[in-house]
């Protein structure tokens, strides 16, 4: 069984995502309408503020077979200090994502946001995956059952109410390489955004044999795949040809996990 997942983030998030290629709203629809046409389903996790001001856009994607699941209200402030209020939630409050108030504030909004949307939230996602313990216990508060925000092999497994369903699968964004590779020494295929990249096919070669063992093994996969990402790195020739090759599989979403 395969899960894949992306992460749409508001428009007004000051990156490269959206300088070549609009609102990831928008971008959104093409990765859609790919998954569509080799019969796959998928979750993407939506920033609230996006269901608010791009309610027009994000409608649009609820014509395919996918789930939104939360991503913060505003990836923690939407402004141009982001770099550095998440290292200093790090060094002062212990999480990226902000001391507990600012996240109890944070995703009820979101519910919220959803809510007035026509939709309930049950899965979640914290972005740059800054969740703590209390960010899990706030969002089984407000409802959240699915949070798939841990990286790596651990297997999924249920806490406190909260079925956890790590990505075990290379993130898009942290492993490839946007240009020349700088450090060749630290290649692994799970480094941080700081140390080693690799180039997209190479990732891509990962992310096939990974997929194929796991399904051997009768373990599932769990994709991220961003929007912005795919439109970036070939405007989602890369996308189609990893999609295709992973259309043979069974996917389902994150909410329709099962332990
Ligand atoms: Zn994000």
């Amino acid at each position: 069984m395969i899960y894949i997942t992306g992460d749409v983030h508001s428009k007004n998030l000051l990156s490269w995502e959206h300088e070549g290629y609009g609102s990831n709203a928008k971008t959104s629809i093409r990765y859609l309408e790919i998954l569509k046409k080799y019969g796959l389903s998928s979750t993407l996790f939506v920033n609230g503020i996006c269901l608010d001001d791009e309610e027009k856009d994000i409608r649009k994607l609820l014509d395919f077979d996918v789930e939104f699941g939360g991503h913060t209200y505003d990836n923690f402030g939407n402004n141009k200090f982001n770099i550095f209020k998440s290292y200093i939630n790090r060094k002062f409050f212990n999480c990226v994502y902000g001391p507990s108030f600012y996240q109890k504030n944070d995703i009820k909004k979101t519910r919220i946001s959803f809510e007035k949307f026509g939709l309930k939230m049950s899965s979640w996602r914290t972005h740059a995956f800054g969740s703590s313990d209390k960010t899990f216990e706030i969002l089984q508060e407000n409802g959240v059952k699915y949070v798939s925000d841990l990286l790596g092999c651990t297997k999924p497994f249920c806490e406190k109410g909260i079925i956890h369903i790590p990505i075990n699968i290379p993130v898009d964004q942290s492993t490839i390489a946007f240009g020349p590779i700088l450090n060749t020494e630290n290649r692994s295929p799970f480094a941080g955004c700081t140390k080693g990249r690799i180039n997209p096919e190479e990732w891509l070669g990962i992310v096939l044999d990974r997929v194929h063992n796991n399904e051997k093994n009768g373990i599932p996969s769990v994709l991220l795949l961003h929007p912005a990402t795919m439109a970036y790195i070939d405007n989602f020739r890369l996308f189609e040809k990893l999609i295709k090759s992973l259309s043979n599989y069974e996917s389902a979403k994150i909410s329709e996990f099962k332990l």
